[in-house]
């Protein structure tokens, strides 16, 4: 795979991609020996030495990308009419072939992992593993103690399944409330399904976090960015 070297070296830990552009100015990045100033140049990382300040730099396949999902977007690798969070990424990071670990609803937002990373996608999704996944709703009506009580107890979905406790903070309630909640689970349209299993209507969702990942509030809706070393090594 040929890769632009400030892409290359953003996604190695090297800095954003304007703090690289700077590196390349400086004359620290060479290629196979020779000094490489041109941000566009590339590189096929498997074959070519890439040094910084003469250090190798280390090539890993790896990509994990913290995306802020905007409504209207399927949490898909393909679709044959929707627009998918893959369609929003940058050529050069689609090219690691990343995926969504789990799904959000189309008309979701906010927190989701992009990776290749299959072992640490499966390890994420793993329902032993019990990943706390906190969103943030706005309900169509009012949201009670009582609900607090049953969302602790484990509410009995549509199609019989008992969800497992789950911990409900309201932080608003009136004819609309808001709400944060905090599952360990994650079956299909699960928030949803928990407030009609109490009779009421979730009107917006947004996940906030997702183990030890919050959504960070730098990114706008749509946005997304590479984790940090320290991120991914919190979530292995
Ligand atoms: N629960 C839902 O109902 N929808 C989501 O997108 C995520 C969790």
């Amino acid at each position: 795979m040929d890769l632009r070297i400030d892409k290359l070296l953003a996604h190695m830990g090297y800095g954003t991609r304007k703090e690289v552009k700077k590196l390349l100015k400086s004359g620290a990045v060479k290629v196979d020996g020779a000094p490489v100033h041109d941000a566009k140049t590339k590189v096929r990382p498997e074959e070519q030495t890439v040094t910084v300040w003469g250090e190798p730099v280390e090539y890993k396949p790896y990509i994990y990308l913290l995306m802020n999902k905007p409504p209207g977007v399927v949490s898909a690798t393909e679709d044959p009419v929707e627009e998918t969070v893959i369609d929003l990424l940058e050529d050069e990071d689609r090219r690691f072939a990343p995926f969504p670990v789990g799904r959000l609803d189309k008309d979701t937002e906010g927190l989701l992992l992009l990776t290749n990373d299959g072992a640490l996608a499966h390890q994420l999704l793993s329902p032993k593993k019990h990943v706390p996944k906190t969103y943030v709703a706005i309900i169509d009506g009012e949201v009670t103690e009582d609900d607090v009580k049953a969302f602790r107890r484990g509410v009995v979905l549509d199609d019989g399944y008992e969800a497992k406790p789950a911990e409900l903070v309201v932080l608003r309630s009136g004819l609309r409330s808001d709400v944060e909640l905090t599952i360990t689970e994650g079956k299909f349209h699960q928030v949803k399904r928990m407030f009609r299993a109490v009779g009421k209507r979730v009107v917006y969702l947004k996940r906030v976090r997702m183990g030890p990942l919050f959504l960070d509030p730098d990114l706008a809706v749509g946005e997304y960015r590479e984790l940090t070393e320290e991120e991914i090594k919190l979530l292995k």
